[in-house]
């Protein structure tokens, strides 16, 4: 095809990567914003990884991009899900009507796609029970910044069918490519990350991005389980790594590496601060990230502390004091 691989914008709101002769990136943005990363593969079977966003701006983007491609949503025969995230697959429930695609997921993800709006609710749930966490000037911020928006999870009436639950170590089969799937849990429970061993591609999903690596938040965020994936991914062969938000990465174990340092900084700097006095869970966060003025960011951050936590008191590290504060276990 000829085509170099670097971004080629159509429209303002089309934006496609040419990744090799077969597998393209198609960014779906809101204006003046990066968001998700989806991936088109065109073999025998006409084959999406992720979906992006249901809000108009992504579906439209996504629609446009497979046309500026020479495809529409029903040429689509499989779609692949890296997890149950909104970002990830909402444009595939906001489509479903249209779509006459087989989807796969993880086997233990498949209830909650094909029953997203109850599964959804209990994730707004848990946004308001960490919003109602946060200082009252990330509350108000937040409500205040254009981020708000996408943090809301719109309410959704459906789901979306998955034909087949993968699990570790099967094979995708959608032609010339085939796409081995790792279970590589942490972010969520259900993550998978898909790999192409012939061009020894990794498909993240969210599991790793770039260049946020660790990207743990409350609900279905597990870190112990971020780190057996580490472990897993680092034993593979991967020339270049695709996430579901950001950039590429031609060498992902400095990123594995990375997030393992960051794990262990961040739970070092918890306890740092919880010897010198008991610390409710906005305390904790406003220390370890103050100067931060983004309150969408900031928010993240109370549910990134807040996952921590969970580990140093799973592990016995830390407990709650009469208070309710969090308190480091003494050792003497
Ligand atoms: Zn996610």
């Amino acid at each position: 095809m000829g085509m170099e691989m670097k971004d080629f914008r159509v429209r303002k709101d089309v934006r496609i990567r040419k990744i090799d002769e077969r597998i393209s990136c198609i960014f779906l943005t809101k204006p003046n914003q990066q968001w998700s990363n989806t991936y088109l593969i065109e073999d025998e079977n006409l084959t999406l990884i992720d979906t992006g966003r249901p809000e108009a701006f992504s579906v439209n983007a996504l629609k446009k991009s497979l046309v500026h491609l020479g495809y529409c949503v029903e040429d689509i025969k499989t779609i692949i899900f890296t997890h149950a995230h909104i970002d990830h697959v909402g444009g595939g429930i906001a489509l479903a009507d249209l779509l006459t695609s087989k989807n796969i997921a993880y086997y233990e993800a498949r209830e909650k796609l094909q029953d997203f709006s109850r599964f959804n609710k209990e994730w707004i749930k848990e946004f308001m029970s960490l919003l109602s966490k946060c200082s009252s000037g990330v509350q108000q911020g937040l409500r205040e910044s254009p981020t708000y928006e996408l943090l809301k999870f719109p309410e959704l009436k459906s789901g979306i069918t998955i034909h087949r639950g993968v699990r570790e170590g099967d094979v995708i089969d959608i032609g010339k490519t085939k796409l081995v799937v790792y279970h590589t849990p942490g972010h969520s429970s259900w993550d998978i990350s898909l790999y192409e061993p012939e061009k020894r591609f990794l498909f993240t999903g969210d599991f790793i991005t770039s260049p946020e690596t660790v990207f743990v938040s409350t609900m279905g965020s597990n870190l112990d389980n971020y780190l057996d994936s580490l472990d897993k991914v680092s034993k593979i062969s991967i020339d270049c790594m695709f996430p579901g938000h950001g950039k590429f990465s031609k060498n992902p174990y400095r990123l594995f590496e990375k997030a393992r340092e960051h794990i262990k900084r961040c739970e070092d700097l918890i306890l740092e601060e919880l010897r010198i006095c008991p610390m409710t869970l906005h305390s904790i966060t406003s220390a370890l990230f103050n100067g931060c003025n983004d309150p969408g960011i900031q928010l993240f951050n109370y549910g990134r502390v807040d996952t921590f936590l969970i580990k140093l008191k799973r592990e016995g590290r830390i407990s709650i004091d009469d208070d309710g504060k969090f308190c480091t276990v003494s050792t003497s």
